[in-house]
């Protein structure tokens, strides 16, 4: 128990303590709360090591025999399977017995954080930046996997050594090292693995966390996997985003992001850049050559790598937007405030500007690629598109962005080349909407009957076929001034807008009676399936086809919805004839009779069909269908 001080003020009866602390129970909350993974005590031990180097430089740098004396810097991790034993040795600055007392025999203090204020308050023009530790707690996540603890370690430039030795359960004992025991520079850390912990033995499990943690670390890490082994190097100390890119070769980069992504391919863009200023990161980002497995997972999440002083601090952290989850992206970071578990930063503040900061760059970047190299940029936003325009529906700051790199197909374009600037600067006279039809078949949509009239006035449709079109189209206002109006929803005034040349204005529909009668059959025939039936402005070569009622949803993206449960959404559609089309002319003529409900039946479901639907009634299509064929050949 510590010792409790107490001061009696003895006129007034009042007694001031301190706090006790239970250190037994404080060391075991130490070691098994405030981390989620165990193999986190090598990241610990591994980040001390390169303090201890680091410190060792920065003592150097002022003491010629210190300087003299220093091995270039270097992290060993040896196992021994028969003794279980894991340890780790480094060449750095050592601790001296007082040192051993105050940093390692007293929790929540850390050696590193008083070196980094005293060089702070020294005026030192380096000023730590690459130091590591700060709680002085990481330490003791050693007693997670080990039940007894020794650190043989020498001071640099001292004579002396010592060895402190642990079993995590409230006291350590400190002796001077015999000098076969301490090593002649450094620090030995040895870990007597507990029995739940014999997995750390495995050379191949400490390469995968030794990688994953702190490979990233500016010091060579190497392993021996046992005793009388040849060490062999896992990291050579240099991260390969703290590199300048004039350093750094394609096929490096290009196996980095393979590595980072799991993927095979090459990367489609590598973005690399260091931000100086208020927070100061560096940042190394990728756009996949091809799309990954996991893009359109309902979760939705980016998932970035968060590194802070070059030690690994979140493998997913959401970092950018869900519309840029296919970015694949390392970021590293001083200045980023850390908890002490060191594995919570997700709620940050400074995160959440970082990530916008970031996400701002990509986008810069992106369209910087649709200028330079279309073709390039083609691949990227066949591969992505449909992600990236969720932002447009999610991210109203950034529309105007990503509006300027999206790419559309429409009547004028078969592949998705056209960009919303091209649309509106070849708007046709008295053309006041760009308008546009949402499916899930490009092709199809090309050949859709209600565009008929805009082809022949010459008026761009742009056929969206991704699944999102169907929300941003109805969540944005419009481009330039120019609202989104889709084509299969409400009327369609286009009589202002000029016919192409060759093209012929149709003749206004007849106010026939006998249209107009057949109108009224069809409503009161199909008034079960269709809100409306109406004469088409907008029908040439077909007789028939659906749209929204004025104020309805679109039909696409009400078929979604109702898709998406929301049955109600799919309201009933509004059925357009076309008054010139032989098939209705005929029928108007004929008049009621015994084939009415059949004709009636027969028009709604062409109507349907041609929207990529099913007809009403299967098996009553195909009988009316075959009825009608069996009379033709009579
Ligand atoms: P932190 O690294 O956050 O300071 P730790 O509990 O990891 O906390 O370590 C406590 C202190 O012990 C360090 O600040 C450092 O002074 C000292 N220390 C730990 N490991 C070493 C080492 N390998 N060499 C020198 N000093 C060390
Ligand atoms: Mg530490």
């Amino acid at each position: 128990m510590i010792d409790a001080s107490a001061a009696i003020d003895s006129d007034a009866q009042v007694t001031s303590h301190g706090f006790t602390a239970d250190v037994a129970r404080l060391l075991q909350l130490m070691a098994h709360s405030v981390y989620s993974e165990r193999e986190v005590f090598l990241r610990e031990l591994v980040s001390n090591a390169a303090d201890a180097s680091e410190k060792l430089r920065y003592e150097a740098l002022s003491n010629e025999s210190l300087a003299a004396r220093a091995g270039s810097p270097l992290v060993a991790i040896s196992l021994d399977k028969d003794k279980k034993t894991l340890t780790v040795a480094d060449n750095g600055v050592g601790m001296s017995r007082e040192e051993l007392v105050s940093a390692l025999g007293t929790i929540a203090n850390s050696g590193t954080r008083a070196f980094l204020d005293k060089i702070n308050a020294d005026g030192a023009s380096d000023n730590g930046q690459s130091l590591i530790g700060q709680f002085g707690v990481g330490f003791y996540s050693v007693f997670m996997v080990a039940d007894l603890v020794e650190v043989a370690t020498r001071r640099a430039g001292s004579d002396e050594a010592w060895l402190w030795t642990s079993d995590g359960k409230g006291s350590y004992r400190i002796a001077s090292a015999k000098p076969e025991e301490a090593p002649a520079v450094g620090t030995r850390v040895t870990l007597h693995l507990n029995s739940e912990s014999e997995e750390f033995l495995d050379p191949h499990r400490i390469e995968r966390a030794l990688r994953e943690h702190s490979g990233a670390l500016a010091i060579p890490i190497e392993i021996i996997g046992a005793p009388g082994e040849e060490p062999r190097r896992i990291s050579d100390g240099a991260a390969l985003w703290t590199k300048p890119k004039s350093e750094i070769s394609n096929e490096e980069y290009a196996d980095f992001y393979r590595q980072l992504a799991g993927q095979f391919d090459e990367p489609a863009l590598t973005i690399h850049w260091r931000a100086e200023g208020r927070t100061e990161y560096t940042v190394l980002a990728f756009v996949p050559g091809s799309r990954p497995l996991d893009l359109f997972d309902p979760l939705r999440k980016s998932k970035s790598k968060l590194y802070v002083r070059r030690v690994l601090i979140s493998k997913e952290i959401q970092l950018l937007p869900a519309w840029l989850r296919f970015v694949r992206l390392v970021v590293d970071s001083a200045d980023i405030p850390l908890n002490v578990s060191r594995e919570m930063v997700q709620q940050s503040p400074v995160v959440a500007q970082l990530g916008k900061a970031i996400a701002s760059r990509i986008v810069q970047e992106l369209s910087k690629l649709a200028e330079s190299e279309p073709e390039k940029f083609a691949k990227v936003w066949a591969d992505f598109g449909a992600v990236i325009k969720e932002g447009l529906h999610e991210d109203p700051q950034r529309r105007d962005d990503i509006f300027k790199i999206a790419r559309f197909a429409s009547t004028r374009a078969a592949e998705k080349t056209r960009t919303l600037k091209d649309y509106v600067s070849e708007l046709r006279e008295h053309q006041t909407a760009i308008y546009y039809l949402v499916g899930d078949d490009r092709k199809r949509l090309a050949q859709s009957p209600q565009i008929e009239e805009f082809a022949a006035r010459g008026v761009e449709v742009l056929l969206l076929d991704d699944p999102v079109d169907a929300f941003w189209v109805t969540s944005c206002v419009g481009f330039e001034g120019k609202p989104f109006k889709s084509v299969t929803q409400g009327g369609a005034d286009l009589s202002l807008v000029p016919l192409k040349e060759g093209e012929a204005e149709q003749p206004a529909p007849e106010a026939s009676g006998e249209v107009a009668s057949l109108v009224g059959r069809m409503k009161e025939t199909l008034k079960e399936y269709v809100d409306d039936v109406r004469v088409s402005t907008r029908l040439r070569e077909s007789a028939v086809c659906l749209i929204a009622p004025e104020h309805g949803l679109d039909r696409q993206l009400a078929r979604l919805l109702a898709e998406h449960g929301q049955a109600g959404a799919l309201g009933k559609p509004v059925l357009e004839i076309n008054p010139r089309h032989p098939a209705i002319t005929a029928l108007a003529r004929s008049g009621p009779g015994p084939d009415t409900e059949d004709s009636c039946f027969m028009l709604l479901d062409l109507a349907r069909i041609a929207d990529g639907e099913l007809p009403v009634d299967a098996s009553a299509f195909a009988r009316r269908l075959t009825a009608r064929l069996a009379k033709g050949a009579a």
